[in-house]
């Protein structure tokens, strides 16, 4: 059998050319304008095909990168393909949205240079004098942007730590959006999305999730009545720990019109070479993903049965509070990768057990493939007053670990004797037990 030798077969299969191909429902249908149909395929299939046509001219499986800035016309505004300049549009950026898109369950999606520019782009889109109602456990760097930034801007937000229940009672008039983060970080408390979602839209306020603990691989908000999905692209997505980079998904076209123009007006877009990175990183979201959730999981139950342990944070466990909303909210009633605890010995043992750990790496950023560790009240969130920290569960005691893809009996081995180290051993001294990075 000969092969052939043109570069390019003569029937290339373009099996999802466009993300409108992806959401073709089986009997050929395309969904209502407002909603996005549910995929034809399943996630592991789009996460390796959404948004990554054959290169048309040759062939190439896997999508060039295109760096040019900016685009010839063949007239006078009248670009030869889609794009004109780098900064309002590119093929890799566009690529890595539909991606997004399709497994995010959403019609549109907009990529920014990080998690933090997204959702300064999100609170910048509303009127000056909005209200906005957060949880209270958000992202240290949300919180930052909601206090000291948005407040300048005009929009004032109120933190709820109880949000399904205080819900109701903190809409005002002018109350625009309310900010989720499922699970919180550290404390991995979860919110009953669907239930706050139903009361917002009662009062026409948008609700927006932030999804980079679980990745759209565990959650899907907008399955469960949000608008606006967010996500740090910088953790699980990319998942290798090498790009910062923010998205946001969502089905309104309004939505659409109001953060694409503040993408290219503001200008915090990612670069070609970062969006090519993390859509190579979204092709395995789904094994990293799963891996690291079992992972947790065999850490979290063998943490929970140490007598060193005063307690565990793992919607994955059958103990956790939040478990009955994670089996409604999270694929298979999955804990995801993250997990804390608190180790008997105080601020200390806290900070022994991060030097004594032999795999789990002492550092901050969570879900990548490499397993994390670090003490939230005096790293990630050191910034918040202490009684404010131990209101939300913040304690000094508090350890919180990002397991990545390495094998599970060796990621439990390492945390169970560094929990012996740091709690019944000594004081280690940075050197001869070696610090993080230097322990193979
Ligand atoms: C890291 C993170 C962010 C911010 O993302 P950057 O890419 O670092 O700007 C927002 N939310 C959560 C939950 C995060 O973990």
């Amino acid at each position: 059998m000969t092969k052939s030798h043109s570069p390019v077969p003569d029937h290339v299969p373009f099996p999802f050319p466009s993300l409108e191909k992806v959401l073709t429902r089986e009997d050929g249908c395309i969904e209502t304008p407002q909603r996005a149909p549910s995929p034809v395929h399943q996630f592991g299939t789009l996460a390796v095909h959404a948004g990554s046509p054959l290169d048309p001219t040759t062939g190439a499986v896997i999508e060039p990168l295109s760096l040019s800035t900016t685009f010839a016309q063949t007239s006078v505004g009248k670009p030869i393909g889609l794009y004109e300049y780098s900064r309002s549009s590119n093929p890799n950026r566009t690529n890595f949205e539909e991606a997004i898109a399709a497994l995010e369950h959403a019609r549109h999606a907009l990529a920014f240079s990080s998690g933090s520019a997204t959702t300064a782009t999100i609170l910048q889109s509303l009127a000056t004098k909005s209200h906005v109602i957060s949880v209270s456990d958000v992202y240290g760097g949300t919180h930052r942007y909601f206090t000291q930034v948005a407040e300048a801007h005009g929009v004032l937000v109120t933190f709820s730590p109880s949000i399904e229940i205080d819900v109701e009672q903190l809409i005002r008039d002018n109350t625009k959006l309310i900010w989720i983060e499922s699970p919180s970080n550290p404390t991995l408390s979860l919110v009953d999305i669907r239930r706050v979602a139903t009361i917002a839209h009662n009062h026409g306020i948008l609700v927006v999730v932030d999804n980079t603990f679980l990745s759209p691989y565990v959650q899907n908000p907008l399955d469960h009545g949000a608008d606006i999905v967010v996500h740090s692209v910088t953790k699980y997505i990319n998942g290798h720990s090498d790009v910062v980079m923010g998205v946001a998904a969502f089905n309104s076209d309004e939505v659409k019109a109001r953060l694409s123009f503040l993408q290219n007006a503001i200008g915090a877009v990612p670069s070609p070479f970062d969006c090519w990175l993390a859509h190579r990183g979204l092709k395995t979201l789904h094994l990293r993903a799963r891996e690291a959730s079992n992972n947790a999981t065999a850490v979290a139950k063998a943490l929970e049965a140490s007598p060193h342990v005063i307690a565990v944070n793992y919607p994955g466990l059958e103990s956790s509070k939040y478990r009955p909303i994670a089996l409604k909210q999270h694929r298979d009633g999955m804990g995801g990768g993250m997990l804390s605890f608190r180790l008997k010995g105080g601020h200390e043992a806290s900070e022994r057990f991060c030097q004594a750990t032999k795999i789990f790496v002492l550092a901050e950023s969570l879900g990548g493939v490499e397993s994390l560790c670090e003490v939230p009240s005096a790293m990630t969130h050191a910034g918040i007053p202490k009684d404010q920290r131990e209101a939300i569960g913040v304690f000094d005691d508090l350890v919180r670990l990002s397991c990545g893809v390495e094998d599970s009996a060796d990621l439990v081995k390492d945390v169970l004797q560094a929990v012996e180290k740091a709690v019944v051993g000594g004081k280690i001294t940075n050197g001869v037990n070696g610090t993080n990075g230097t322990k193979f």
